[in-house]
Protein backbone atom coordinates (compact mmCIF):
# COMPACT_ATOMS: atom_id res chain seq x y z
CA UNK A 1 0.00 0.00 0.00
CA UNK A 2 1.13 3.75 -0.44
CA UNK A 3 0.21 6.74 1.04
CA UNK A 4 -1.93 7.78 3.82
CA UNK A 5 -4.95 7.01 2.19
CA UNK A 6 -3.62 3.25 1.80
CA UNK A 7 -2.94 3.20 5.68
CA UNK A 8 -6.32 4.13 6.43
CA UNK A 9 -7.60 1.44 4.07
CA UNK A 10 -5.73 -0.88 5.59
CA UNK A 11 -6.50 -0.51 9.56
CA UNK A 12 -2.81 0.61 9.87
CA UNK A 13 -3.60 3.94 11.14
CA UNK A 14 -7.60 5.50 12.16
CA UNK A 15 -9.03 7.71 9.74
CA UNK A 16 -9.06 10.62 12.29
CA UNK A 17 -4.70 10.48 12.43
CA UNK A 18 -4.68 10.78 8.27
CA UNK A 19 -4.70 14.29 7.92
CA UNK A 20 -2.03 14.77 10.32
CA UNK A 21 -0.14 11.89 8.70
CA UNK A 22 -0.88 13.69 5.44
CA UNK A 23 2.21 16.65 6.99
CA UNK A 24 4.47 13.73 7.09
CA UNK A 25 3.84 12.07 3.59
CA UNK A 26 5.01 15.28 2.32
CA UNK A 27 8.15 15.21 3.35
CA UNK A 28 9.04 11.39 2.81
CA UNK A 29 6.58 9.32 0.80
CA UNK A 30 4.79 5.92 2.59
CA UNK A 31 5.14 2.82 1.09
CA UNK A 32 4.34 -0.74 2.90
CA UNK A 33 4.73 -3.87 1.02
CA UNK A 34 2.18 -6.50 1.32
CA UNK A 35 4.71 -8.76 2.93
CA UNK A 36 5.86 -6.39 5.33
CA UNK A 37 2.11 -5.84 6.61
CA UNK A 38 2.23 -9.67 7.42
CA UNK A 39 5.44 -9.63 9.21
CA UNK A 40 3.57 -7.04 11.59
CA UNK A 41 2.40 -8.94 14.72
CA UNK A 42 0.22 -6.26 16.49
CA UNK A 43 -1.34 -2.90 15.27
CA UNK A 44 0.91 -1.13 17.62
CA UNK A 45 3.96 1.14 17.61
CA UNK A 46 4.91 -1.11 20.11
CA UNK A 47 5.33 -3.21 17.10
CA UNK A 48 9.33 -4.01 15.67
CA UNK A 49 8.01 -3.70 12.37
CA UNK A 50 5.09 -1.31 12.57
CA UNK A 51 7.45 1.01 13.98
CA UNK A 52 10.09 0.90 11.26
CA UNK A 53 7.32 2.08 8.16
CA UNK A 54 4.03 3.49 9.64
CA UNK A 55 4.67 7.03 9.95
CA UNK A 56 4.76 8.90 13.20
CA UNK A 57 3.77 12.47 13.35
CA UNK A 58 7.15 13.02 15.66
CA UNK A 59 8.86 12.95 12.13
CA UNK A 60 7.43 16.38 11.73
CA UNK A 61 9.56 17.51 14.84
CA UNK A 62 13.05 18.87 13.35
CA UNK A 63 16.32 19.09 15.70
CA UNK A 64 18.58 21.70 15.34
CA UNK A 65 21.31 18.65 15.15
CA UNK A 66 19.32 17.17 12.74
CA UNK A 67 20.69 17.04 8.69
CA UNK A 68 19.66 16.94 5.70
CA UNK A 69 22.49 14.89 4.32
CA UNK A 70 23.80 13.34 7.63
CA UNK A 71 26.50 11.51 6.61
CA UNK A 72 28.08 13.73 4.35
CA UNK A 73 27.22 12.14 0.67
CA UNK A 74 26.97 15.22 -0.83
CA UNK A 75 30.31 16.42 -0.33
CA UNK A 76 31.89 12.80 -2.10
CA UNK A 77 29.70 13.04 -5.08
CA UNK A 78 32.00 13.68 -7.64
CA UNK A 79 29.65 12.62 -10.69
CA UNK A 80 25.90 12.25 -10.12
CA UNK A 81 25.01 8.70 -8.92
CA UNK A 82 28.52 8.57 -7.41
CA UNK A 83 29.50 8.66 -3.80
CA UNK A 84 33.65 8.24 -3.69
CA UNK A 85 34.46 8.51 -0.01
CA UNK A 86 37.42 5.98 0.49
CA UNK A 87 39.68 5.50 -2.36
CA UNK A 88 39.31 1.97 -2.92
CA UNK A 89 35.14 2.16 -2.99
CA UNK A 90 32.50 3.96 -4.63
CA UNK A 91 29.07 3.94 -3.82
CA UNK A 92 26.61 3.75 -7.31
CA UNK A 93 22.94 4.86 -7.04
CA UNK A 94 21.05 4.26 -9.91
CA UNK A 95 17.70 4.86 -8.69
CA UNK A 96 16.72 6.64 -5.48
CA UNK A 97 13.15 4.59 -4.92
CA UNK A 98 12.46 1.91 -2.44
CA UNK A 99 9.99 -0.92 -2.70
CA UNK A 100 9.53 0.27 1.36
CA UNK A 101 10.22 3.74 3.18
CA UNK A 102 11.99 3.07 6.54
CA UNK A 103 11.09 6.24 8.91
CA UNK A 104 13.86 6.56 10.33
CA UNK A 105 15.84 6.48 6.89
CA UNK A 106 19.31 8.18 6.60
CA UNK A 107 18.89 9.33 2.85
CA UNK A 108 14.91 10.59 3.27
CA UNK A 109 15.80 14.07 1.63
CA UNK A 110 16.76 12.14 -1.62
CA UNK A 111 15.28 8.83 -1.28
CA UNK A 112 11.72 8.10 -3.20
CA UNK A 113 12.16 10.90 -5.78
CA UNK A 114 11.96 8.92 -8.79
CA UNK A 115 13.18 11.77 -10.73
CA UNK A 116 16.42 11.67 -9.06
CA UNK A 117 17.02 8.23 -10.73
CA UNK A 118 20.46 8.18 -13.23
CA UNK A 119 19.66 8.53 -16.83
CA UNK A 120 21.05 6.34 -19.51
CA UNK A 121 23.73 9.31 -20.19
CA UNK A 122 24.59 9.86 -16.44
CA UNK A 123 24.86 5.87 -16.04
CA UNK A 124 27.35 5.97 -18.70
CA UNK A 125 29.31 8.72 -17.33
CA UNK A 126 29.06 7.20 -13.93
CA UNK A 127 31.14 3.74 -15.74
CA UNK A 128 33.11 5.85 -17.31
CA UNK A 129 34.24 7.31 -13.51
CA UNK A 130 34.70 4.56 -12.27
CA UNK A 131 36.74 2.66 -15.51
CA UNK A 132 39.08 6.01 -15.12
CA UNK A 133 39.89 5.91 -11.48
CA UNK A 134 41.73 2.44 -11.24
CA UNK A 135 42.18 2.80 -7.20
CA UNK A 136 38.46 1.46 -7.01
CA UNK A 137 38.49 -1.90 -5.97
CA UNK A 138 34.34 -2.45 -5.28
CA UNK A 139 31.38 -0.33 -6.24
CA UNK A 140 28.37 -0.89 -4.05
CA UNK A 141 24.98 -0.41 -5.61
CA UNK A 142 22.84 1.25 -3.85
CA UNK A 143 20.33 4.08 -3.55
CA UNK A 144 17.82 3.99 -3.04
CA UNK A 145 17.15 0.40 -3.19
CA UNK A 146 19.21 -1.57 -6.54
CA UNK A 147 16.35 -3.94 -6.39
CA UNK A 148 13.86 -2.13 -7.57
CA UNK A 149 15.55 -2.18 -11.00
CA UNK A 150 14.34 -5.05 -13.19
CA UNK A 151 16.63 -8.02 -13.84
CA UNK A 152 16.94 -6.84 -17.40
CA UNK A 153 18.39 -3.22 -15.94
CA UNK A 154 20.40 -4.86 -13.05
CA UNK A 155 21.69 -7.44 -15.83
CA UNK A 156 22.95 -4.75 -17.63
CA UNK A 157 24.55 -2.64 -14.93
CA UNK A 158 26.66 -5.89 -14.04
CA UNK A 159 27.29 -6.48 -17.77
CA UNK A 160 29.12 -2.98 -17.64
CA UNK A 161 30.69 -3.16 -14.70
CA UNK A 162 31.89 -6.84 -15.59
CA UNK A 163 33.95 -4.87 -18.01
CA UNK A 164 36.01 -2.92 -15.72
CA UNK A 165 38.99 -4.97 -14.94
CA UNK A 166 40.17 -3.51 -11.66
CA UNK A 167 36.66 -4.25 -9.94
CA UNK A 168 36.95 -7.21 -7.88
CA UNK A 169 33.90 -7.07 -5.72
CA UNK A 170 30.30 -5.86 -6.53
CA UNK A 171 28.15 -5.45 -3.13
CA UNK A 172 24.62 -4.81 -3.12
CA UNK A 173 22.94 -3.01 -0.40
CA UNK A 174 19.06 -4.27 -0.56
CA UNK A 175 16.06 -4.68 2.12
CA UNK A 176 13.71 -6.03 -1.28
CA UNK A 177 14.68 -9.48 0.30
CA UNK A 178 13.37 -8.71 3.15
CA UNK A 179 9.84 -6.68 1.77
CA UNK A 180 9.53 -8.18 -1.33
CA UNK A 181 10.96 -11.97 -0.90
CA UNK A 182 9.25 -12.76 -4.57
CA UNK A 183 11.49 -10.58 -5.85
CA UNK A 184 14.29 -12.99 -5.33
CA UNK A 185 14.58 -15.42 -8.39
CA UNK A 186 16.66 -17.43 -10.95
CA UNK A 187 16.65 -14.47 -12.90
CA UNK A 188 18.13 -12.02 -10.56
CA UNK A 189 20.71 -14.61 -9.81
CA UNK A 190 21.31 -15.16 -13.34
CA UNK A 191 21.53 -10.83 -13.41
CA UNK A 192 23.76 -10.87 -10.72
CA UNK A 193 25.99 -13.48 -11.94
CA UNK A 194 26.36 -11.39 -15.15
CA UNK A 195 29.36 -9.44 -13.78
CA UNK A 196 31.59 -12.28 -13.81
CA UNK A 197 32.97 -10.80 -10.75
CA UNK A 198 32.61 -11.30 -6.81
CA UNK A 199 28.80 -10.01 -6.09
CA UNK A 200 28.20 -9.80 -2.54
CA UNK A 201 24.34 -9.04 -1.01
CA UNK A 202 23.96 -6.81 1.62
CA UNK A 203 20.89 -7.10 3.47
CA UNK A 204 19.37 -4.28 5.55
CA UNK A 205 17.59 -6.11 8.60
CA UNK A 206 16.51 -4.52 12.06
CA UNK A 207 14.07 -7.57 13.63
CA UNK A 208 13.96 -11.34 13.77
CA UNK A 209 9.93 -10.74 12.72
CA UNK A 210 11.73 -9.78 9.40
CA UNK A 211 13.50 -13.47 9.13
CA UNK A 212 9.99 -15.08 7.99
CA UNK A 213 9.69 -18.25 6.01
CA UNK A 214 9.50 -16.45 1.99
CA UNK A 215 12.32 -14.46 3.14
CA UNK A 216 14.82 -17.06 4.26
CA UNK A 217 14.10 -19.35 1.03
CA UNK A 218 15.24 -16.35 -0.34
CA UNK A 219 18.42 -16.12 1.44
CA UNK A 220 19.23 -19.55 0.62
CA UNK A 221 18.66 -19.19 -2.80
CA UNK A 222 21.45 -16.64 -2.98
CA UNK A 223 23.34 -18.60 -0.84
CA UNK A 224 22.86 -21.90 -2.47
CA UNK A 225 23.97 -20.05 -5.89
CA UNK A 226 27.41 -19.02 -4.06
CA UNK A 227 26.69 -15.26 -2.95
CA UNK A 228 28.06 -14.38 0.10
CA UNK A 229 25.24 -12.72 2.28
CA UNK A 230 25.54 -9.70 5.03
CA UNK A 231 23.61 -7.57 6.75
CA UNK A 232 23.49 -4.24 8.68
CA UNK A 233 21.33 -3.37 11.23
CA UNK A 234 20.24 0.10 13.08
CA UNK A 235 19.92 0.07 16.23
CA UNK A 236 16.64 2.13 16.56
CA UNK A 237 14.81 2.50 20.02
CA UNK A 238 11.92 0.26 20.82
CA UNK A 239 12.58 -1.96 17.94
CA UNK A 240 15.70 -3.71 18.24
CA UNK A 241 17.75 -1.97 21.72
CA UNK A 242 17.39 -4.82 23.54
CA UNK A 243 20.38 -7.41 23.73
CA UNK A 244 18.00 -10.60 23.87
CA UNK A 245 16.48 -9.12 20.71
CA UNK A 246 19.80 -8.32 18.58
CA UNK A 247 20.72 -11.97 19.76
CA UNK A 248 17.95 -13.40 18.79
CA UNK A 249 18.48 -11.26 15.22
CA UNK A 250 22.15 -12.03 14.97
CA UNK A 251 21.57 -15.88 15.35
CA UNK A 252 18.94 -16.50 12.91
CA UNK A 253 21.09 -14.73 10.24
CA UNK A 254 23.63 -16.90 10.72
CA UNK A 255 21.63 -19.66 10.75
CA UNK A 256 20.49 -18.37 7.18
CA UNK A 257 24.02 -18.11 6.32
CA UNK A 258 24.08 -14.21 6.88
CA UNK A 259 26.73 -12.78 8.05
CA UNK A 260 26.29 -9.87 10.36
CA UNK A 261 28.45 -7.06 9.25
CA UNK A 262 27.40 -3.86 10.58
CA UNK A 263 25.33 -2.49 13.38
CA UNK A 264 24.50 1.13 12.61
CA UNK A 265 24.42 4.20 15.05
CA UNK A 266 21.19 5.87 13.95
CA UNK A 267 22.22 9.03 11.91
CA UNK A 268 21.05 12.46 12.76
CA UNK A 269 18.60 12.08 9.67
CA UNK A 270 15.76 14.92 9.99
CA UNK A 271 12.26 13.85 12.19
CA UNK A 272 14.38 10.22 13.27
CA UNK A 273 14.59 11.47 17.18
CA UNK A 274 12.49 9.09 18.25
CA UNK A 275 14.67 6.32 17.04
CA UNK A 276 17.51 7.69 18.70
CA UNK A 277 19.79 5.31 21.61
CA UNK A 278 22.64 6.87 23.12
CA UNK A 279 26.00 5.64 21.86
CA UNK A 280 26.70 4.57 26.50
CA UNK A 281 23.50 2.02 25.37
CA UNK A 282 24.29 0.99 22.48
CA UNK A 283 27.77 -0.12 23.97
CA UNK A 284 26.24 -1.43 26.76
CA UNK A 285 23.87 -3.94 24.27
CA UNK A 286 27.62 -5.00 22.30
CA UNK A 287 28.80 -5.47 25.40
CA UNK A 288 26.31 -7.87 26.67
CA UNK A 289 26.16 -9.63 23.14
CA UNK A 290 29.71 -10.64 23.41
CA UNK A 291 29.73 -13.19 26.28
CA UNK A 292 26.08 -14.19 24.95
CA UNK A 293 26.44 -15.33 21.03
CA UNK A 294 29.10 -16.55 19.38
CA UNK A 295 31.81 -14.38 17.44
CA UNK A 296 30.58 -15.40 13.60
CA UNK A 297 26.94 -13.37 15.57
CA UNK A 298 28.86 -10.24 16.48
CA UNK A 299 28.45 -7.33 13.97
CA UNK A 300 30.70 -4.15 14.02
CA UNK A 301 29.03 -1.07 15.51
CA UNK A 302 29.88 1.88 13.65
CA UNK A 303 29.09 5.87 13.67
CA UNK A 304 29.38 7.36 10.14
CA UNK A 305 31.14 10.27 11.13
CA UNK A 306 28.94 13.64 10.22
CA UNK A 307 30.32 15.76 7.49
CA UNK A 308 31.16 12.62 5.19
CA UNK A 309 34.40 11.66 7.51
CA UNK A 310 33.65 7.45 7.34
CA UNK A 311 32.80 5.14 9.21
CA UNK A 312 34.36 4.23 12.44
CA UNK A 313 33.95 1.28 14.91
CA UNK A 314 32.11 2.79 18.27
CA UNK A 315 31.83 -0.46 20.43
CA UNK A 316 32.55 -0.74 24.01
CA UNK A 317 36.67 -0.81 25.36
CA UNK A 318 37.66 -3.91 26.83
CA UNK A 319 41.13 -2.57 27.04
CA UNK A 320 42.85 0.05 29.01
CA UNK A 321 46.50 1.07 29.54
CA UNK A 322 46.21 2.72 33.15
CA UNK A 323 50.59 2.29 32.20
CA UNK A 324 52.38 2.36 29.22
CA UNK A 325 52.84 -1.41 28.52
CA UNK A 326 50.23 -2.45 31.36
CA UNK A 327 46.93 -3.05 30.49
CA UNK A 328 43.67 -3.54 32.20
CA UNK A 329 41.21 -6.16 30.58
CA UNK A 330 37.65 -6.57 30.91
CA UNK A 331 36.43 -9.89 29.91
CA UNK A 332 32.57 -10.96 28.73
CA UNK A 333 31.48 -11.13 32.53
CA UNK A 334 32.69 -7.51 32.93
CA UNK A 335 35.57 -9.29 35.59
CA UNK A 336 38.76 -6.86 35.39
CA UNK A 337 42.13 -8.84 34.13
CA UNK A 338 45.97 -7.29 34.18
CA UNK A 339 47.87 -8.12 30.79
CA UNK A 340 51.66 -7.13 30.54
CA UNK A 341 52.41 -6.29 26.72
CA UNK A 342 56.40 -7.85 26.83
CA UNK A 343 58.51 -7.30 24.34
C1 LIG B 1 29.36 3.05 4.05
C2 LIG B 1 30.07 3.56 2.90
C3 LIG B 1 30.93 2.73 2.17
C4 LIG B 1 31.15 1.29 2.52
O1 LIG B 1 31.91 1.18 3.67
P1 LIG B 1 32.35 -0.26 4.19
O2 LIG B 1 32.96 0.04 5.51
O3 LIG B 1 33.32 -0.78 3.17
O4 LIG B 1 31.13 -1.11 4.26
C5 LIG B 1 31.60 3.26 1.10
N1 LIG B 1 31.43 4.55 0.73
C6 LIG B 1 30.61 5.36 1.42
C7 LIG B 1 30.47 6.77 0.96
C8 LIG B 1 29.90 4.89 2.52
O5 LIG B 1 29.06 5.70 3.17
S1 LIG C 1 15.35 0.82 2.11
FE1 LIG C 1 17.19 1.97 2.70
S2 LIG C 1 17.21 3.78 1.36
FE2 LIG C 1 15.13 2.89 1.27
S3 LIG C 1 13.96 3.97 2.85
FE3 LIG C 1 14.78 2.12 3.82
S4 LIG C 1 16.72 2.82 4.75
FE4 LIG C 1 16.11 4.38 3.23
Amino acid sequence: MTGTAGLVEAGLVPPDAALELRAVEENFRIRIPAHVREQMQAVSPEDPVFRQYVPDVRELDHRPEEMDDPIGDGVFEKVKGITHRYPDRVLLKPTHTCQVYCRFCFRREKVGHPEEALSADELEAAFDYIRANEAIFEVILTGGDPLVLSDRRLGDIMDRLGTIPHLGVIRLHTRVPLVEPDRVGAALVAALKRAGKAVDVTIHINHPAELTEPVKAGLALLADNGIPLLSQTVLLKGVNDDATVLAALFRGLVANRVKPYYLHHLDKARGVSHFRVPIARGQEIMRELRGRVSGICQPTYVLDIPGGHGKVPIGPDFLREPAKGYYQVTDYLGKKHEYRDDG
